[in-house]
């Protein structure tokens, strides 16, 4: 891997502080890295000049004495944040060629704060998959691969550009959104750090809607305090999003490192779900064991409505997604297929814009929002939600954060579940609960399974207590010592 690429965005950050190397040096590095992995199909959109044209400006503004939090440092950007002038496309073939006119609110808080963008990121259509194999620009594969094999692996989704991009060293850190955990599970894949934060503490607009009541921004980077560095820019008030909260965004690497002593940590019995691989199983009780010496107090805990949220996701976020994608008419954005008459054009553009898993989920959508389901299905979904969103209200009257697998497997095979949606809707069913509940949830890489491969444990917490995360997400990274990388094939 060439020169700089390997470093972690602190050490990097650290390096162009002190004139060790310049942006120019380490964007040109990593422009290198992008241009040789395209057996990865990480990234969509390249943008090498844009990267150099905003590295020179950093290392101008350097010389001046005036570099911001993240000034010089090269990011790649999922392509669910839309982008000014660059093509934004959230994995569809129906956003071909739609170059927004304006910048994402979070993109836009990156570069305030100096960071340089290398290109946009491959996804899931729409966000909506767990393996990255719906997106219209064809799958991403993991940069890791099972000991002994050379088959492809999903590096997850619907974030898996993002998380390989990371692991593979394309970039020192992406953005990322989470809807159902697709910014925690592709983290768990790839070996990487992933922090979908509290609903309300990055602002939406500018992001292509898939759930709103469920989307969330958030980083996805190789150490818990490259994400706290990544969020501190990120997250923050917006008067343009409605559901954006007005709390201060504390210096969350400040937390990183503190002493988790004394943290009651909950470990909820309903997660044990019959099936889970017995390395998984084996792995959080190891999780368990690094927080007991690291001076955490261990509880168990009941979440039980937890069998209930899946059911309810795959009601709420494909109602929400029926909704929000009914603006793609062919009209306003990117691809329009020509009828005989405007519905035939309407009809024409979805027909041939959409993927099939996008077709699937609005059918469903429509479906449980119809006047004769819509109590049956959608209230019904909503009112599981509440009841989901108490049982952790409960548990945090005995605990401060929960503990958990991120994922119930290791990555698999591209291709493995792609014909069987209840499969893949199967891999959220420790992610969805956070994203109903609308809290704070952190993968951590933790060990690797017999194969070789990265799994990763889960921290929850409260409300707005990303801080507890980022405390007790570096008591795990300390303790697990995970220095394992891809081998390089790509
Ligand atoms: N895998 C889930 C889904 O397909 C979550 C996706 C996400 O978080 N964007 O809906």
């Amino acid at each position: 891997m060439a020169g700089l690429t390997g470093l972690s965005l602190k050490a990097a950050l650290d390096g162009l502080a002190s004139k060790t190397f310049s942006s120019e040096e380490i964007t040109r590095d990593h422009i290198a890295a992008v241009e040789a992995s395209s057996a990865l199909n990480a990234f969509v959109v390249e943008t090498p000049d844009k990267a150099l044209d905003m590295a020179r400006a950093s290392d101008a503004r350097r010389a001046s004495g005036d570099a911001g939090p993240l000034d010089g440092a090269p990011l790649g950007i999922k392509d669910l944040f839309c982008t000014d002038g660059v093509e934004s496309t959230a994995g569809s073939m129906i956003l071909r060629g739609f170059r927004p006119t304006y910048e994402s609110t979070v993109t836009s808080n990156l570069w305030r704060d100096g960071a340089v963008m290398l290109g946009k990121l491959n996804m899931d259509e729409f966000a909506m998959g767990s393996s990255n194999e719906t997106s219209a620009w064809g799958p991403v594969a993991n940069p890791w691969r099972a000991q002994g094999s050379n088959a492809n692996l999903t590096p997850g989704g619907s974030s898996g550009g993002s998380a390989a991009a990371v692991a593979a060293e394309l970039c020192l850190g992406a953005t990322a959104t989470d809807t159902g955990g697709s910014i925690r599970q592709p983290a768990a894949f790839t070996g990487t750090v992933g922090i979908k934060p509290t609903y309300g503490r990055c602002s939406r607009w500018g992001i292509v809607a898939f759930a709103s009541s469920l989307d969330q921004a958030g980083p996805m980077a190789r150490t818990v305090e490259d994400t706290a560095i990544l969020l501190r820019s990120m997250a923050g008030h917006d008067p343009k999003d409605s559901t954006s909260i007005n709390a201060e965004v504390p210096d969350f690497a400040s937390f990183c490192g503190k002493s988790v002593k004394g943290l009651r940590i909950g470990v909820p019995k309903e997660y044990r779900v019959d099936g889970m691989p017995p390395e998984i199983d084996a792995l959080w009780e190891q999780g368990i064991a690094w927080l007991k010496d690291a001076g955490c107090e261990i509880v168990e805990v009941s979440l039980p409505h937890t069998r209930y949220a899946l059911p309810a996701y795959y009601i709420i976020a494909p109602a929400e997604a029926s909704s929000n994608l009914a603006r793609y008419d062919g009209m306003r954005y990117g691809l329009r297929v020509e009828g005989g008459n405007l519905t035939e054009t309407y009809e024409n553009t979805r027909a041939q814009g959409f993927g099939e898993e996008v077709k699937r989920r609005i059918l469903i959508g429509t479906y449980v929002l119809s006047a004769g389901y819509y109590d049956a299905y959608y209230l019904k979904a909503l009112k599981v939600r509440r009841r989901i969103a108490d049982d952790f209200d409960q548990a945090w009257q005995t605990c401060d954060a929960l503990l958990t697998p991120t994922a119930p497997s290791a990555a698999f095979a591209l291709g493995e579940k792609s014909d069987d949606p209840v499969a893949m809707y199967l891999n959220d069913i420790f992610t969805v609960t956070v994203n109903l509940a609308g809290l704070p949830g952190m993968s951590v890489p933790a060990g690797l399974d017999a194969q070789g491969l990265p799994l990763g444990l889960q921290l929850i917490g409260r409300n707005l207590d990303e801080g507890t995360l980022f405390s007790l997400g570096s008591a795990i990274e300390k303790a697990a010592d995970f220095r394992a990388k891809p081998q390089k094939w790509w």
